[in-house]
C-alpha cells in the first residue's frame, strides 16, 4: 500500500520536502468499515491551509501522517451492511492505494448518472460550492455582469456557467491563452481577461461597461483589488478562495475597500462550501440536471499515477489546470 505522508510544514509554496512516499501493508477492515481501493484522488486548493499550524475550520494536517482529501474508489471488502464489494464510493480518504473508513463517512458514487471522476468535480464539493456561493450570496439577477476570478479552475467554471444559465452577462479573469480561449469558444463567456498579459485595470473597463454587479472571488490580492474598485450599488462580492495569498509569508497589504463597499451598499460575505451541508442534496440534482441536459459542460485535469500527486498539487498554484484537477490511481 503506497502512502503519501505529510513530513515538512512549508514556509511560502510547498515543495518536494513537503511530501514523502512511503509503504505499508494493507489494512483490514474491523465491523462497520469498509476497504476502498482508490481510483480517484483529488487536489485542493485548501489543503495549502491545513499544512499551516494554524486554527481553522479543519484542522491542520499532522506530520508524518498520510495526506487525506476526497476520493473516489471501489469497494473491495466490507464489513458494513450498506456496502458491498465493487460499488463506487467517494469520501475523504488518503492518498493511498488503498483505505479502511467507517461506512458512515462514506457516500456511493451512481456511475450511470455521469463518470465517477465528476463525484470530485462538477457533481462534487467544488461543483457545489460553485452553486450555492453564487445563487445564496452573489443572486444574480438577469442582465446583471458577474466577475469570476479563476474562472478556468474547477469552482469558476461552473460559476460562470451558471451564471448565463441565469442571463447573466459574463466576465472570467484566467492565467492563460488556452483557458480563455476554452471559457469564450467552449463555454460561452461574454468577455475574457488574461491576468498575466493584459492590464486587468483597463481590460475590466472593456469588460464591464456597466460596472459589476456580483464579484466571485476565488483569487483575492491585486485581481480582487481591481474588480473591487468597479463595483456597482448592490453590489455583492462572494468570498470563495483567496488562492493568490495562499503562499504568502507575510499578510498582504492592500488597499482599504471598506468605503468602497459602504458607499455603494454592497455585500462581501465569506463562506465555507459545507455551511450548505443540509441543502447538498438540492444543489447536486440540479447540477447533474444541467450537466446531462449539456448546460452545463466541465473539463477535468488528470494526473496518472499516485507518485504524481504531490506535483498535481503544486500545480494548482502554477495555474497547470483547466478545470478540476485529479489523480488517478488505479483504472475503474
Ligand atoms: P482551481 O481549479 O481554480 O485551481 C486553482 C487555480 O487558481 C489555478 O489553476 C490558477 O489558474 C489559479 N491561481 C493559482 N495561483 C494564482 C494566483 N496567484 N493568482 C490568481 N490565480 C491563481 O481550484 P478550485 O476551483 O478548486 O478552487 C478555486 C478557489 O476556491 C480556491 O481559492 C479555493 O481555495 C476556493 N474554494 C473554496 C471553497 C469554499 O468552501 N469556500 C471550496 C472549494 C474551493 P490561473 O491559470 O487562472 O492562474
Amino acid at each position: 500500500n503506497r502512502q503519501i505522508l505529510f513530513v515538512k510544514r512549508p514556509k511560502g509554496l510547498p515543495d518536494d520536502r513537503t511530501f514523502r512516499l512511503t509503504e505499508s501493508t494493507v489494512p483490514e477492515p474491523k465491523d462497520g468499515e469498509v476497504r476502498v481501493r482508490t481510483i480517484y484522488l483529488s487536489v485542493d486548493p485548501y489543503m495549502r491551509g491545513r499544512m499551516n499550524d494554524m486554527k481553522s475550520y479543519i484542522p491542520p494536517f499532522r506530520l508524518n501522517e498520510v495526506l487525506t482529501g476526497g476520493v473516489v474508489g471501489q469497494v473491495e471488502v466490507s464489513r458494513h451492511p450498506d456496502f458491498q464489494p465493487g460499488e463506487l464510493v467517494t469520501g475523504m480518504m488518503g492518498w493511498q492505494d488503498y483505505s479502511v473508513v467507517h461506512g458512515a463517512e462514506l457516500n456511493k458514487v451512481d456511475a450511470r448518472l455521469a463518470p465517477p471522476s465528476t463525484a470530485l468535480s462538477v457533481l462534487g464539493m467544488p461543483g457545489l460550492t460553485a452553486y450555492f456561493g453564487l445563487l445564496d450570496i452573489g443572486r444574480p439577477r438577469e442582465g446583471e455582469t458577474v466577475v469570476v476570478s479563476g474562472a478556468a479552475g474547477a469552482v469558476g467554471t461552473v460559476v460562470g456557467q451558471i451564471a448565463k444559465l441565469k442571463g447573466c452577462r459574463v466576465v472570467g479573469i484566467a492565467g492563460s491563452e488556452e483557458k480563455i480561449r476554452y471559457l469564450q469558444k467552449e463555454l460561452g463567456f461574454d468577455a475574457v481577461i488574461n491576468y498575466k498579459a493584459e492590464d486587468v485595470k483597463e481590460a475590466l473597463k472593456d469588460a464591464c461597461p456597466d460596472g459589476v454587479d456580483v464579484y466571485f472571488d476565488n483569487v483575492g490580492g491585486e485581481i480582487s483589488d481591481r474588480v473591487l474598485s468597479r463595483i456597482n450599488q448592490y453590489a455583492r462580492i462572494v468570498l470563495c478562495g483567496q488562492i493568490s495569498l495562499y503562499n504568502l509569508e507575510k499578510p498582504d497589504i492592500g488597499p482599504r475597500i471598506q468605503t468602497t463597499l459602504l458607499i455603494n451598499s454592497a455585500l462581501m460575505k465569506g463562506f465555507i462550501v459545507s455551511d450548505y451541508q443540509d441543502r447538498f442534496k438540492e444543489g447536486l440534482s440540479h447540477l447533474a440536471e444541467w450537466v446531462s441536459q449539456g448546460k452545463i459542460r466541465y473539463r477535468e485535469n488528470i494526473v496518472e499515477g499516485l507518485e504524481n500527486a504531490p506535483q498535481a498539487f503544486l500545480g494548482l498554484f502554477r495555474g497547470e489546470n483547466l478545470g478540476k484537477q485529479l489523480v488517478k490511481v488505479s483504472e475503474v
